[in-house]
């Protein structure tokens, strides 16, 4: 079982909520496991400016690839963009490319990064700079290997940045299943949004998603799903809100992968978001989700 992982994915940012070191923590947990073996890490290559066009404007693309970015940049995306920054998220949007295509080659496909969801055609926001999973899903789609993608967004934050990229796209069925309450104020529209109270729960969350995800699924037909596995739904995230506990996400991921599996849809896994005050708890979700993962292909 291959994963998808590059040590530019951790950025220097220091003092920041977001941690991108996050995903290497990931990893190491599962090396030290044996989930995983060094032999099995693939490392991805930055996107080409072509691929990049497929899903955001000339100009932006420019200023990725040139690393040169305003205050007004850095100040949308809550973040400073150094170039170790930018770097990272050009990486992050390869990762998910090359995690799309092994999920095309092998069934399923996985990213120990990603999950951009708040980087719109022109700009980036809410700590995301490209929107890799709309990069990955339009390259595939250009290259004609699919023709229908479902993205599956989990993450406690809407979409937005995908949603709005994949307006009127009728080959992509953009699904979102966040906290109401949060970032982003004004949420776009996907193909299907379900706002969550603050606070939800395990019960309430996986009630919705097991009635939403299977008639998506068997009405849409995709031949490709991306899942944005989210660890800030958990109870002890700083900025989500939902409140799940760690044994209910671990029941969101299986239940996704399930569904993907038993109608043979290849699936492509990122992470996304992750904000928990104990930074372990961060580490320990997103882990349990590509050990899910991998569990259920082996
Ligand atoms: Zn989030």
């Amino acid at each position: 079982m291959k994963i998808v992982f590059s040590p530019k994915y951790t950025a220097k940012l220091r003092g920041h909520v977001f941690r991108p070191d996050k995903f290497a923590a990931a990893l190491d947990l599962l090396l030290a496991e044996k989930v995983f073996s060094r032999e099995d890490i693939v490392r991805p290559a930055p996107p080409s400016r072509a691929d990049l066009e497929l899903a955001h404007t000339r100009g932006w693309v420019r200023r990725n690839l040139a690393f040169k970015f305003t205050p007004a940049d850095s100040a949308r995306a809550e973040m400073k963009i150094s170039r170790s920054v930018a770097l990272a998220h050009l990486m992050n949007a390869g990762g998910t490319i090359k995690a799309a295509e092994l999920a095309l080659e092998t069934g399923l496909g996985l990213n120990c990064g990603g999950g951009s969801h708040h980087a719109f055609a022109g700009h980036g926001e809410g700590f995301c700079l490209l929107n890799d999973i709309a990069v990955a899903v339009k390259k595939l789609l250009k290259a004609g290997r699919i023709c229908r993608a479902l993205i599956i967004d989990l993450d406690a934050h809407q979409g937005n940045g995908t949603a709005a990229i994949f307006r009127g796209d009728r080959r992509v069925f953009t699904f979102s299943m966040h906290n109401a309450e949060i970032y982003p104020e004004k949420k776009e529209k996907s193909s299907l949004d379900i706002p969550l109270r603050p606070g939800c729960g395990d019960t309430v969350y996986l009630a919705l998603l097991k009635k939403a995800l299977p008639r998506i699924m068997d009405r849409f037909r995709p031949e490709l799903a991306v899942y944005a596995a989210g660890a800030d739904v958990y109870r002890g995230d700083a900025l989500g809100g939902l409140k799940l506990s760690i044994g209910g996400i671990k029941k969101r991921d299986s239940f996704v992968f399930s569904e993907c599996r038993r109608r043979a849809v290849p699936a492509a896994v990122v992470l996304g978001g992750g904000y928990a005050k104990k930074f372990p708890d961060t580490v320990r979700i997103h882990a349990n989700t590509l050990r899910a993962a991998a569990a259920g292909a082996r």
